[in-house]
């Protein structure tokens, strides 16, 4: 008996933008756009999320077509909305986001992990990330993996407002301590030479490294590229000539661009990302200060205590355009910024749409050593962080912790404060120990089960708090 044949799905690997730089590698089924007609592919609201340099009309489709898709297939939302007496039929754009309620990490921590996913999507095939140490909360994130490769995509192509690039790009990211198993997708494509000099690496290793690899980009975390700025002498600092720095992941305080300005001579350029969406906004290349939304992957709103449009200065809040597999919708982010300009204003870079000013994060104290030596307090927060990766699965993050603070005392010595919940896990607590233990270099650090933060004489919260005589580290 002849063996009956199996139809198999289709895939395509020309979906998007995206996809002539070779993204996806992977092939991609069709039916996850929702979109299988015929051998062709119909440029639907689905696939739209994946497009560059949207205009306010496709916004507005994409959002409407997000806002009716989790309300039927993401349990948290459906809850969220049914509570809230929406109708998401009568939904029609970013015009009618006020009328959604709003959603915070909290709100997703204390939901079951499912049902902030979109019903049918395995977590174990889907790409996972977490949210970084500079946001003090631990969270695991999901996306399909063309949802991943978008966001690559745009965070690359953000930085097109610097400098023009000519692929391959040679980067170097300075300070990232996430361990990483493999190689990326850009990578293996051949489309960037990244290199990866960990923060906690000795800095005439970091130095050398940098020296070897002579890139393009140099970006990563203002404190890390701080660090080894000051530690290159003149003439290595004539070899690495990148035509961009790019800083992220906390706030670029005046004397740290100063410093790479002094030490690079290119531009400095400050991008404001977050793990939940990749790129959210970037430095306007003529006015430092003013950040321009990226309307490719979210719509940024700025609101006051009650959920009105803040008048200043407000909370900022995110909804992902691109992102199906675990939706972020008016997502609380902890930061604050003013909104400034119309939607048809054009800034004096050509960039269109509102802004942002004002922009400001945590404040985070680098730690310090007895020898006068610092650390940027990010890769403690990491390291914690690698802590609190579930044993067995590296890539979920336990549940275990809501938030933390990392103190460091007069005597120089770590204190670990975790906001424990649910039941004790032993193998959990034993990885924190031994990752700050090595992350502290030398310095004595205990761990303890507690929620009782310690604010700053200003009354201020810091999840980096040190009481040795250094100056702060502006996150955002
Ligand atoms: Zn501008």
């Amino acid at each position: 008996m002849p063996t009956p044949r199996i139809r198999r799905p289709r895939y395509t690997t020309t979906l998007t933008d995206a996809a002539r730089f070779g993204y996806p590698q992977r092939r991609v089924r069709l039916s996850e756009y929702g979109v299988a007609r015929g051998w062709g592919v119909r440029p639907v609201a689905g696939l739209l999320r994946f497009k560059l340099r949207k205009t306010t009309d496709e916004i507005d489709s994409v959002l409407t077509h997000l806002v009716r898709d989790v309300g039927r297939w993401v349990p948290f939302y459906r809850d969220l909305f049914r509570n809230a007496g929406i109708d998401v039929a009568r939904f029609r754009g970013a015009r009618d986001l006020a009328t959604l309620p709003r959603s915070s990490k909290d709100a997703f921590q204390e939901s079951p992990e499912r049902d902030c996913l979109r019903q049918g999507r395995d977590p174990r095939r889907c790409a996972r990330t977490s949210t970084s140490g500079s946001t003090g909360a631990p969270l695991t994130l999901y996306l399909s993996h063309p949802e991943l490769y978008f966001r690559r995509y745009s965070v690359l192509t953000g930085l097109r407002h610097y400098t023009p690039l000519r692929f391959p790009v040679r980067v170097a990211d300075v300070g990232s301590m996430v361990p990483h198993g493999g190689r990326s997708a850009e990578q293996s494509l051949g489309i960037v030479h990244l290199l990866r000099i960990p923060g906690n690496m000795p800095l005439a290793e970091q130095r050398a490294a940098l020296l070897r690899h002579r890139p393009t980009i140099l970006q990563g975390y203002p404190t890390c590229l701080e660090l080894l700025a000051e530690s290159l002498s003149e003439s290595e600092a004539r070899q690495v000539r990148p035509l961009l720095v790019a800083c992220r992941g906390e706030q670029l305080r005046q004397g740290t661009r100063d410093l790479l300005k002094q030490t690079f001579r290119t531009h400095i350029a400050s991008l404001y990302n977050c793990e939940e969406v990749g790129n959210l906004a970037w430095e306007c290349p003529d006015r430092a200060d003013r950040f321009h939304v990226n309307r490719d992957t979210c719509v940024l709103e700025v609101l006051d205590s009650h959920g009105s449009t803040a008048d200043g200065q407000g909370d900022v809040f995110v909804t992902n355009l691109y992102n199906r597999t675990m939706p972020f919708l008016r997502y609380r982010l902890d930061d604050r910024a003013r909104l400034v300009g119309p939607a048809e204003r054009t800034c004096s870079c050509g960039a269109a749409g509102p802004w942002l000013e004002d922009l400001s994060g945590g404040e985070d104290d680098f730690v310090s050593f007895p020898d006068g030596r610092r650390m940027s307090p990010l890769l403690l927060s990491n390291a914690l962080f690698d802590g609190f990766r579930a044993p067995g699965d590296p890539h979920r993050l336990s549940p275990s912790v809501r938030r933390y603070q990392i103190i460091q005392e007069e005597d120089y010595s770590l204190r670990v404060i975790l906001d424990w919940r649910g039941p004790f896990d032993a193998v959990v607590w034993r990885q924190i120990a031994s990752e700050m233990n090595r992350a502290s270099q030398g310095l004595r650090c205990t761990v303890e089960r507690s929620a009782a933060f310690e604010l700053t004489a200003a009354g201020k919260f810091k999840e980096v708090l040190s009481r040795a005589p250094v100056g702060a580290a502006q996150r955002f």
